[in-house]
């Protein structure tokens, strides 16, 4: 097929007459840390799903380097790790039992597995943890084993879905850490995590793949979004709701170019030119609005938001 580790093409899902993924196309860059980016009942779930041969599509392919998980997913699946819903472990293994486990499993020998768990105890940071037995193990913890099964026989393409979700802060920032120093401690591999959380893919991510409803509707590198370049809109919020004489009062400002109502906020488009915005703070204090906050939209979150509306 290609180059690309992971290509979907017209992956289609139906449950009765309720389509779950719809035509869905989408190529992963190989080397990528692809954020699968969507709403609740976006799709994410049932395409990774199908993606791992855990669910079989109705119609369409997805290749994993190259192969046809559809119809040889052993083979598709080789070189593939994958953390699909909290697996449920043998409550009373260990890390390193459990690792031997799901080692065997996958067809690796004992010397490959004891010589990999080491390793993975520590980049999943669960080396003191090793010989305590799972059943006692906070959800985090056992996120973290789960990461940790996902990196044995080192594969090249890993697969999470919402990797911390059902989490507490810590837990999941202990996860974004582990998959931050998966991304720097290795250049050769593929990542896709899918995630509802827009800061997370943010902080995570160098590509992103929205979808809804079963359908990508914008597929980019992160930073193509978060060009500091261009226009972005200035939201002020105010004491109370925006009334339609303060949004026409900002309107009529000679350098402002639009001011529209946006929930309980005004969002207010003043172009390129940083130099306005002090203005407008000046000129919005004389005013008399009591603005209590002012802040540049982010502009990702406003395409998220948007293509969000659009879709639905
Ligand atoms: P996401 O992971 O993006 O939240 P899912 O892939 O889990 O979304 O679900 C997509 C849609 O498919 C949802 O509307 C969900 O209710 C529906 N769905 C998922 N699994 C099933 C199923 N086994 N039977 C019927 N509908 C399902
Ligand atoms: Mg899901």
């Amino acid at each position: 097929m290609s180059e690309n580790p992971i290509e979907i093409v017209n992956l289609r899902k139906e449950y009765g007459r309720f389509t779950a993924v719809n035509d869905l196309n989408l190529t992963i860059k190989k080397n990528s840390f692809t954020g699968l980016l969507g709403p609740n009942g976006a799709g994410k779930s049932t395409t990774l799903k199908i993606l791992t041969h855990l669910i079989n599509a109705t119609s369409g392919e997805a290749y994993l380097n190259g192969i046809d998980v559809t119809k040889d997913p052993k083979r598709a699946l080789q070189d593939v790790g994958t953390v699909i819903e909290t697996p449920e472990f043998y409550p009373y293994l260990t890390p390193r039992e459990t690792f031997r486990y799901v080692g065997e499993l996958i067809g690796m020998n004992r010397e490959q597995i004891s010589a990999e768990t080491q390793s993975i105890l520590e980049k999943v940071k669960m080396t003191e943890w090793q010989d305590k037995r799972l059943g006692t193990f906070s959800k985090g913890m056992r996120q973290r084993i789960a990461l940790g099964q996902a990196l044995l026989d080192d594969p090249r393409i890993i697969i999470l879905d919402e990797p911390t979700s059902g989490l507490d802060p810590r837990g999941m920032a202990e996860i974004r850490e582990v998959l931050k120093n998966l991304r720097n401690d290795s250049k050769d591999l593929t990542i896709v995590m899918s995630s509802h959380i827009l800061p997370e893919v943010q902080d995570l991510c160098d590509r992103i793949a929205f979808i809804n409803h079963g359908t990508l509707l914008m597929d980019d590198d992160i930073s193509a979004f978060e060009s500091t370049s261009g226009a972005r809109n200035v939201i002020a919020k105010v004491d109370g709701l925006p009334t339609d004489d303060m949004i026409s009062a900002i309107d009529s400002l000679d350098y402002v170019i639009s001011a529209e109502r946006l929930g309980n906020d005004i969002s207010i488009n003043i172009g390129s030119d940083a130099s306005l915005r002090s203005r407008l703070y000046k000129d919005l204090a004389e005013m008399d609005m009591k603005v209590y906050s002012l802040t540049e939209e982010d502009s990702l979150e406003e395409t998220y938001l948007n293509l969000i509306k659009e879709s639905r």
